[in-house]
């Protein structure tokens, strides 16, 4: 999974994106690789991993990782080039979804680039930069389709049709991933074609209101800027999560204990990394199964509704290939049986077919040819 990070100029991201990536980092001892500078791997906090590594005295024990990047530059007039925009924007486009930070705190040493803190008129801002891209990759496509239908090609005219609709809708102000493509879900060709167009907007974001300390106990409740964010989200159907980029900051100098102990005192249950991995999970419709033994237990992510072989697919090809059976048992029976054998005694690891259905603490052990 890849995040873009992205907002005004000093919003916060950066802070956000270092402290991310570094309490990531230090948290599950992950070896942090710097592929560049504006790209982190940080590892999904997972709680069962541990006490399942515990449990097998596992060598190793490998978290499920997401991938953000820190996307600086999307000013206004970026999707015109301005400012290298169009780097950025091309950025974007390999983002499975987008953290929009949005400035939620008051502070007069940090200058706003438009004068001053409106959450409304920020989220609109660089909305509109992402639909003027997505609207200059439309008319491209527009153009090549038009040539394919005026030769004749049935399916290019079909495809025509979508496309000067969507753009109307782009036009109009709202974003692909609001576009009713309803009426079209019968035709591949169609889907694909809006598929493959992948359009910034099309992508699922999430909110990130950035507030002062002061409001963090509260989730941010008597914060009006929050609750501005909070009433675009709703109508544009996305989560929002309510993060101090500052106080993450210094929460990632912190040792674990320290920062467990920070987190109480504040009157906050998780961390900012936890709330934005809960959020992108939920919005990406992703769930966590894990393996577990003596070499390694881990942590792979999936969508929620993926299949045995599938899931096995995951791990290795050669596994979905020749998938035969996976063995199931939820962590937390496992856990309470006190081993693998006595799990299997009581009867809770069960055999199951392609057609399973992963779910979320499944440990699986899967049974294959080569
Ligand atoms: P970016 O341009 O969006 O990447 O913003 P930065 O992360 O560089 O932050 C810009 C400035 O705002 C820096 O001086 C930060 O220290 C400050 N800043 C970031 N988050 C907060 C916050 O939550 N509260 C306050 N008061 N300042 C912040």
């Amino acid at each position: 999974m890849k995040l873009g990070i992205v907002g005004l100029p000093n919003v916060g991201k950066s802070t956000l994106f270092n402290s991310l990536t570094k309490a990531g980092a230090e948290m599950a001892n992950y070896p942090f690789c710097t592929i560049d500078p504006n790209v982190g791997v940080v590892p999904v906090p997972d709680f069962r991993l541990k006490l399942l590594g515990d449990f097998y005295h596992s060598k190793k024990v490998t978290p499920a990782v997401v991938e953000f990047v820190d996307i600086a530059g999307l000013v206004k007039g970026a999707s015109k080039g301005e400012g290298l925009g169009n780097q950025f924007l091309a950025n974007i486009r390999e983002c499975d979804a987008i953290v929009h930070v949005v400035r939620c705190f008051e502070d007069p040493n940090v200058i706003h680039v438009d004068g001053s803190v409106d959450p409304k008129r920020d989220i609109d801002t660089i909305d509109l930069e992402l639909i003027f891209a997505d609207l200059e990759v439309l008319e491209r496509r527009i153009s090549k389709t038009t040539k394919a239908a005026r030769v004749g090609d049935k399916d290019a005219k079909r495809e025509l049709e979508m496309l000067t609709e969507l753009k109307a809708h782009l036009e109009a102000g709202k974003d692909a991933i609001v576009f009713d493509m309803e009426k079209y879900k019968d035709e591949e060709g169609i889907v694909s074609a809006f598929r493959e167009l992948n359009l910034l907007t099309a992508k699922p974001v999430i909110y990130a209101a950035n507030v002062a300390e002061d409001d963090l106990a509260d989730d941010g409740a008597s914060n009006p800027h929050v609750a501005a964010v909070r009433e675009l989200a709703k109508e544009k159907n996305s989560e929002v999560f309510v993060i101090s980029a500052e106080i993450e900051a210094e929460m990632s100098e912190m040792s674990d204990e320290d920062r467990e102990m920070f987190l109480e005192d504040l009157g906050v249950k998780s961390s900012g990394l936890d709330k934005l991995i809960q959020a992108s999970y939920r919005t990406l419709g992703l769930m966590s199964f894990l393996t577990a033994g003596e070499d390694e237990t881990r942590a792979w992510t999936i969508k929620i509704g993926t299949k045995a072989p599938q899931a096995a697919g995951k791990i290795h090809t050669d596994f979905e290939r020749g998938f035969i059976k996976a063995e199931v048992v939820n962590y937390k029976n496992l856990l309470d049986a006190g081993s693998y054998a006595a799990a299997r005694e009581k009867g809770l690891v069960r055999m199951e077919g392609k057609d399973y259905v992963v779910q979320d603490g499944d440990v699986i052990l899967f049974r294959f040819n080569v």
